[in-house]
């Protein structure tokens, strides 16, 4: 196993164990099985183990088999405050006490906010004092490192990284995602802050696996190196050194020794311009797919109205390269959940964009299309209740 440094210099396995999606067995978790998954990443180094409160029955699942095996000690344990459901003080300390109590423990690792998508959000916790309980819960010992997950824009991840003296991050990242959410300038600019970056999604969900266009497949299939595409995802990632740990969420015991190997021979900087270059074609491949040229350049924004252009044609895209749901969800995640709503229907028909666009996109009638693709009546309904929800100033 290859390891990166944290802020404080304690080494971090560059494989991270995502809880998330722990073997399931009916309604429940399979333990037996998650037990021995995870077992035997931690006798093959992986150190960091990262849940949340929402996921359901996982950060229970982690305490005990920590504790059953007595490791709690040689471990990190990375789990999140759900930000978006809490409206007082006393409510982050209700989240957090019952976080200790399921993962068995009196302190956790790596804290983060979970799932920040608009500087609002981190502006809202502030006003509930949150700068002041992280400060007593550092203090105590309770709290060691203090983070939070990313889902929004470029420019609100660097609002909220800009804003507090972070000590990690967690971010959407993969070869498809090099220009979108945080996407390589987020990256770039936490480690140009000494701010290490922990990845999530480096295989979007597995689709850079299992629905890769049959012209990238066989790309992969003939290059001397005898990656796998999951190789390929990881070691992408692992090539960047602005990348700390990458976590993904492991439900078999092939799966982490595969992703154990590769962890153990990935180096920062070992990719050559051939490898790039295949990147590349399996990129374009997947693009070919796509209803909309948009390569996220930004150059057409800010758009005045506030649309967020390059954000709503990656998830009509996402409706073809992965499913109508999945291009719908990013979509209600990324677009829908920002403080000031950034939807296509917003636009007035100026046209500055489309003068700025690079890859001449008809940018105004390929937004209504858009629009009209990703939020059908339901979803339009659901995306309000949500925003009601996650966005609301107080709530206890
Ligand atoms: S045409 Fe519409 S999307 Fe483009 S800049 Fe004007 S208001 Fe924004
Ligand atoms: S300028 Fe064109 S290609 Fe670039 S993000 Fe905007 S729409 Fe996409």
């Amino acid at each position: 196993m290859l390891y990166r440094n944290d802020k404080h210099g304690v080494p971090l396995s560059i494989l991270g164990y995502g809880c998330m999606r722990f073997s399931r067995k009916g309604a429940g978790i399979d333990m037996a099985k998650t037990e021995q998954e995870l077992l035997e990443a931690y006798r093959s180094g992986v150190n960091y183990f990262d849940t949340a409160y929402i996921y359901p029955g996982s950060e229970a699942a982690l305490g005990e088999i920590l504790e059953r095996n007595g490791i709690r000690q040689q471990v990190h344990i990375a789990t999140k405050l759900p930000q978006y459901m809490v409206g007082s003080r006393a409510a982050i300390d209700r989240y957090f006490d019952e976080e200790l109590r399921r993962l068995r423990t009196d302190y956790v690792d790596y804290y983060l906010m979970h799932q920040m998508t608009d500087f609002s959000q981190w502006e809202k916790l502030k006003g509930l004092g949150i700068l002041e309980w992280i400060k007593e819960k550092k203090a105590s010992g309770a709290i060691r490192n203090v983070g939070f997950s990313y889902h929004g824009s470029t420019p609100q991840f660097l609002k909220i990284l800009e804003d507090y003296d972070w000590d990690f991050c967690q971010i959407q990242y993969n070869y498809l995602d090099e220009t979108t959410q945080a996407g390589v300038e987020g990256l770039k600019a936490a480690a140009a802050r000494g701010i290490p970056v922990v990845i999530m999604e480096p295989l979007r969900g597995g689709k850079l696996v299992n629905m890769l266009p049959e012209k990238a497949e066989k790309a992969i299939a003939a290059d001397p190196r005898g990656w796998s595409p999951a190789q390929w995802g990881l070691r992408w990632l692992y090539d960047q050194p602005e990348v700390t740990v990458v976590l993904s969420g492991m439900n078999s015991l092939e799966m982490v020794r595969e992703n154990v190997r590769t962890a153990s021979e990935a180096e920062a900087g070992e990719f050559t311009p051939r490898d790039h270059a295949l990147i590349e074609l399996v990129r374009q491949s997947i693009r070919e797919k796509e209803k909309v040229g948009c390569t996220g350049c930004r150059y057409c924004m800010p758009c005045p109205k506030g649309v967020d252009i390059p954000g709503a044609f990656r998830c009509y895209n996402a409706m073809f390269i992965e499913s109508k749901n999945a291009g719908r969800f990013q979509y209600a995640q990324t677009v829908g959940l920002t403080a000031k709503s950034a939807f296509p229907t917003q636009c007035v028909g100026c046209g500055k964009c489309e003068s700025h666009c690079p890859q001449q996109i008809p940018i105004r009638e390929k937004l209504k299309e858009a629009d009209r693709a990703l939020r059908p009546l339901p979803f339009r309904f659901g995306i309000q209740i949500a925003r009601r929800f996650m966005l609301r100033k107080s709530h206890d």
